[in-house]
């Protein structure tokens, strides 16, 4: 595996590897690598001949009073996991790198950007779009990995390559969970054992959502008073989110169509976490 933190660089070896009509794959990541990172990895090595790693936690998509500072970082670690995955390349730059002096050029996905997560982080989608559209350049992959966790950013970024006319098709992976049902995040790390109890709430008003909706109820506002009555019921949770929305528009649904996104985000101390689950019949198509 090689190591690159030059963006010149590493956009010449992906041209390179272009060139020799080989496939490229890009797994986009913070860091902090646990089974939910590498199962996109897993995805990116079963599809590609050459897969990409990106590593960078870009302070673009935090903002001002956010846990930038506090993010995990350990990157020997995550180098050794992504050489035992056999990935050919780890693209890891500095933020002046990403950065210059001088940067000033955005992409912002106006509505979906202000949506569910946009709502609560008004400039989390325009520093992701941005970051996104500049791996994308870097390192012109054939195919883009994302996981569903971050469903609103699968719906931000299918938007950005629609719109742009990125030719790089999006692979979304399944949601990689703790046994208890908490879904991986490296923001788990933050929680105390108290808190860590607590936050499996989340997928417990997910799955009471899914039984509810197995029941026949199809109407968006009374499954969103199932999620919103699960989370009350844990006193160590505050609610930012709760929310049965399309999965391309984030807009609620009235009545559910198929499929349908069902979208949790909560405060559990200091620490703000997310979860999702898609209903309906074709949701094992979706995307
Ligand atoms: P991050 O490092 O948090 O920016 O995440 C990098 C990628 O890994 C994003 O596409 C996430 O959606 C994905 N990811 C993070 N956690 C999980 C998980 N538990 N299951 C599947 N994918 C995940």
């Amino acid at each position: 595996m090689i190591v690159v933190a030059s963006t010149a660089e590493m956009q010449q070896r992906a041209l390179e590897v272009r060139s020799a009509g080989r496939s490229i794959g890009l797994v986009p990541t913070m860091g902090a690598l646990h089974e939910g990172h590498l199962s996109l990895v897993r995805a990116a090595r079963r599809d590609n001949d050459f897969v990409v790693v990106s590593l960078f936690v870009n302070p673009t998509q935090f903002g001002p009073n956010e846990d930038l500072q506090q993010y995990p970082r350990d990157f020997e670690t995550d180098r050794r996991k992504l050489e035992a995955e056999r990935v050919d390349a780890l693209y890891a730059p500095s933020t002046e790198e990403v950065y210059a002096a001088g940067f000033q050029t955005y992409i912002c996905v106006e509505e979906l950007g202000a949506r569910l997560d946009g709502a609560s982080r008004p400039m989390h989608f325009r520093g992701v779009a941005t970051v996104v559209a500049k791996l994308f350049n870097v390192v012109q992959p054939h195919r883009a990995y994302f996981g569903q966790k971050d469903a609103a950013q699968v719906a931000v970024i299918r938007r950005l390559v629609r719109d742009l006319c990125f030719p790089v098709q999006l692979v979304v992976c399944p949601i990689i969970r703790e046994s208890d049902g908490l879904a991986m995040s490296s923001r788990n790390g933050y929680l105390n054992p108290e808190e860590r109890k607590a936050a499996t709430v989340l997928y417990r008003s997910l799955r009471e959502a899914e039984a509810r909706y197995r029941e026949g109820e199809r109407s968006g506002e009374a499954l969103t008073r199932v999620l919103l009555e699960c989370l009350a019921a844990e006193p160590l949770a505050r609610v930012d989110y709760a929310a049965v929305v399309d999965p391309d528009s984030l807009l609620p649904l009235e009545r559910l169509e198929d499929p349908a996104l069902v979208a949790v985000a909560g405060w559990f101390g200091t620490t703000r976490l997310i979860d999702n689950t898609l209903l309906g019949e074709s949701r094992h198509d979706y995307p």
